[in-house]
Order: C-alpha cells, then structure tokens, then sequence
C-alpha cells in the first residue's frame, strides 16, 4: 500500500521506490476486513473493483455486527454500521431516542432500525448504491490477506516501483545516527535516503536498529493472542458484513470471503491457554476437535513515535490495535497521506503527534467496547467491564452519556469525529444496552420518536439494493 500511494506521489518527481520482501519471513497472512477508506486507496490508485475484487476472492462489508457482547434483554446484538449519506435522516431521532432512554423514557433505542446499512447487510443486500439512489453509500471490503498483498505488489511493479526479494541481516547507521544502509543474507546492500520500516511485528528498524521504544496498550486491551482457521462458506453465502462474537476470554471474528471464511478467537493469554482457545474456536465454528489451527501473538501498543530520523513505520512494525473494528489499513493508508504531507511541509513532530492521537483515539473506542459491555460470566470479562484505567477523554464521554448529556457535542468538543464519529459512539453505548433498567422505564405522554415511520423509510431506501451474490457475480463478469 506504501510503495503504490508513495509512487503516485513522488514516482513522477524522479523518486525511486524499492520493496524489499523476504521468502523466508513470508507476510503475517491474517487481517481480512476493512474501514471505508480502503475504497478509497483504490479509487484513488485508479484500480477498479472489478480488477482487484475477484482476484482477492473480495466480498463487501457495510458493517460489523457484535454479538453476545451483552445480556441485556433485546441487546444480545447490534450492528456498528458504516456512515451513509442516508444517515442524516434517521441519526438525528436515534440520537433523540438515546437521550430519551437514558434519562428513564419508554422509547425505542437499540440502534439497528435506525441505519440503513444495518438492513443492507442483514438483508444480504450488497452496499452498492445504483444510479437511480444518489446518496453516498460508505463501504469497505473482505478479501484474503495473502492475494491482497501479491495484488497490490503487482500494480505497484507495474507503476514502476522495484521489487527485489531479499532478507535483510544487518542495518548500518551513519555518524549521526541515521540509517545508511541495509545488508541482506546474500551480501547484497540496499541504500536509500528515506526507509520505511514495514517488517511486522519485528519492527527490525524502528526497534531493532533506531531503538525507538515501544508503548503498549495492555493495561487496559487485555488480548495478546489469537488462533485463527478458515471454514466453508455457509449455505446462504456470504453477508456484507464481519460479525464479532465474544467467546469466553475474548471475541471470535467470521469474515466471509467469496472462496471461504476466515475465522479467529483474540483472546487473552493472560485468562485462557492456547489449547483452550483453539477448542473453543473450533466449538464456534463446528469444526472437528482436530481441525488444524494457526497461533498468533500480538504485539498491541505502538512505536512512541512513527518517523524518526529517515525511518517511518508502517503497518504492524509501526503499532498494532487489535482488529475488533479492522482499523489496521486504515492507519497505514493515514500515515502514509500524513507523512507525505509531513515530509513536503518539513513537520515531523506534527506529524507524530498527529499519528500518536490516531491510536490512542482509535484504542479509546476499543476499550470502549469492553468497558461498557453487558457480560459478566468469566474472570476476564468481569475485569474488562470494571477496571478504572481508562483515558481522560474516554472517562467524559462515558460519564457524558450516563449522565444524560449531550454526546454528540462532547464528541465535537473533544475533536474525535475523525477517529470515531457521534453515530458510532452512540450505536456501541445503545448497542450494549447501557441504559436505565427497562422496568423502571417511563411512558411518555407525546413520544418524538416515531420508529415505524423510520422503519419504512430505511427498508424503502433498502429496496435499492442489490443482493450481494448479484454484485458479486456482476463483478466477475465485468
Ligand atoms: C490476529 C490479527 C487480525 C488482524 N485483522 C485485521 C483486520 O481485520 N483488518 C485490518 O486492517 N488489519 C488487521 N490486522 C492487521 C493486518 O494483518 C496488518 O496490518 C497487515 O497485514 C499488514 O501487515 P504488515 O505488512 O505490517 O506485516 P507483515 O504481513 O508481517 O509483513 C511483513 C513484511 O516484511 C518482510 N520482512 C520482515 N522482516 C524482513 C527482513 N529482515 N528482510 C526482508 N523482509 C522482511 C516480510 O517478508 C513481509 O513481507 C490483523 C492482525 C492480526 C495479528
């Protein structure tokens, strides 16, 4: 993604562009889901869905759906739709119906009749606005990390990126401390002005050679781990969204790719051991007890700064969050743009800055998550849901919406929309059910919240939309 974004800007400029990959280490292989933005890397590398999408057995997502996150009656599930421009017709009266909830009213507020990306996928409909519906419609994809990875080399090959396969051994730095050069197992020296350090979890320049320290988030994001295995795809095939069920010490995800579905438990070592995680994964997924399973180790947390002297780090070498709301790509895709910018206007500590609010706005959701879910049954998730170690913006928010404030506005004021916008603060808060107990809920008299007006509006929008098996083969075909 770095090499093709770095080409577009600067290969006309005369820059020359490298990417060094190893046969040996081979790529992490897991990471299958994306935000909206990576619609937008390929729209703007001008590759169409139809060149990429069936190469990379690619499906669509409108969303993610959580599930068994909580035990409140009615809130077993929600979905955490992405934004559409049909939103601003029904987010102004779901924002109604939440504040009204939590100040003790009968009114309808679980948030899923209120967006219309919710009905697409659970209707398995396909995000695809057509041209008689002119409304922005937000979406990402599915795809099989592996074919993404040898896809998007080969357009950056073909942009005029080079590509030499190498592992690299050593890193020598210069008198100052920059990085002069690197030396592969071969014997063979590659010397750059500007590196970026895309080695994974390894980190090898960031950490290894530039020693920049490493801050993690494992005071409150618990999971370190994770088992992954694919499965048939189910006989209704695939829906455009990514569903996350909370297992016992942690959360399941399934992603349905055209040619299978991946699945992974991210749990926490600390709660639950391997062998444990991998037979209850297999459980979930109603597979053998010796079905063959992959283990991970996560690295959670991030480099204390991305660019330092000629180095900039991206994707796992750089910081990794675990991927409940699939934010990897979406940071890779920000730094890159940011550091372009950073780098014409000489602003590297703006730059960092910048980066550094991005994780911890985006770890503030994630923990979010657990801190408000509605589970208490195991050791892990009565931990997750009670500690106290939380950001000072994220104690506001929280204390904002249970004390029947206005979150929307709390959000602005802190300036987060970037990261997470009001309708995804609300949709988790609700989702979860954090609300006052339903018994004690009061009728009102003139209710503002009229939910099947709302409803007939979103499945009318709805009716627009392709089946996502349609979109899918049209693709194909094209
Ligand atoms: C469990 C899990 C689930 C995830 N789910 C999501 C998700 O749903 N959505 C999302 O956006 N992200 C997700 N991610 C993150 C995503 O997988 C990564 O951001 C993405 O795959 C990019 O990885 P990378 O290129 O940084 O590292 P890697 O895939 O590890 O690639 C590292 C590259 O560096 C090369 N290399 C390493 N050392 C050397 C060396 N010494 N010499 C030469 N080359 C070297 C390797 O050959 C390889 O090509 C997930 C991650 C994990 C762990």
């Amino acid at each position: 993604m770095a090499a093709n974004l770095l080409q577009k800007r600067w290969g006309s400029a005369g820059t020359i562009i490298t990417l060094i990959e190893s046969r040996d280490i081979g790529i992490i292989g897991v990471g299958e889901g994306s935000t909206p933005q990576l619609k937008a890397f390929f729209d703007e590398l001008g590759i169409a869905e139809a060149e990429w999408m069936p190469r990379c057995n690619a499906t669509y997502k409108a969303g993610i759906e959580f599930a068994g996150w909580s035990d409140r009656p009615g809130y077993e599930r929600y979905f955490h739709p992405f934004a559409t421009a049909v939103d601003p017709f029904t987010e102004p009266t779901f924002f109604t119906a939440t504040a009204l909830r939590r100040r003790g009213g009968d009114v309808p507020a679980h948030p899923d009749p209120y967006f219309l990306a919710t009905r697409i996928a659970r209707e398995g409909r396909a995000p695809l606005a057509p041209a008689n519906f002119p409304f922005d419609i937000g979406y990402g994809y599915h795809f099989d990390a592996y074919l993404v990875g040898a896809t998007l080399r080969d357009f950056a090959v073909a942009s005029g990126v080079r590509h030499e396969t190498a592992t690299i051994a050593e890193v020598s730095l210069d008198e100052s401390g920059d990085i002069a050069s690197l030396r592969s197992d071969d014997g063979r020296t590659f010397a750059a002005d500007l590196y970026l350090d895309a080695s994974g979890f390894r980190a090898t320049l960031i950490e290894g050679a530039l020693k920049e320290p490493h801050r993690g988030f494992g005071e409150n994001l618990f999971n370190d781990s994770a088992v992954v295995t694919p499965t048939p795809l189910p006989a209704a095939g695939a829906r455009a969204m990514t569903s996350a069920t909370a297992a016992s010490a942690g959360w399941i995800w399934h992603i349905p790719l055209t040619s299978r579905a991946g699945n992974g438990y991210v749990y926490s070592s600390r709660y639950l051991d391997r062998d444990d995680a991998a037979a209850e994964l297999r459980r979930h997924c109603g597979l053998a007890e010796d079905a063959e399973v992959r283990h991970l180790s996560m690295k959670c947390g991030r480099a204390e700064r991305s660019w330092v002297r000629n180095c900039l780090a991206i994707g796992l070498a750089q910081g990794f969050l675990e991927p409940l709301e699939a934010t990897a790509l979406h940071i890779v895709l920000a730094t890159v743009k940011g550091f372009t910018a950073a780098w014409e206007q000489d602003d590297r500590d703006g730059f960092n800055a910048a980066i550094a609010r991005r994780y911890e706005g985006i770890r503030d959701y994630i923990v979010c998550h657990y801190r408000t879910a509605q589970r208490r049954d195991t050791d892990y998730w009565r931990d997750a849901t009670s500690h106290d170690r939380l950001s000072d913006s994220l104690k506001q928010l929280i204390t904002t919406w249970f004390t029947g404030g206005d979150l929307e506005a709390e959000v602005h004021r802190q300036e987060i929309a970037a990261y997470y916008a009001p309708m995804s603060w609300h949709v988790m808060l609700a989702g979860y059910g954090n609300f006052p107990p339903d018994e004690r809920a009061r009728p009102l008299p003139a209710s503002p919240v009229d939910l099947d007006a709302v409803e007939r509006f979103v499945h009318g929008c709805a009716l627009n939309f392709p089946t996502h098996a349609e979109a899918l083969s049209r693709l194909s075909a094209a």
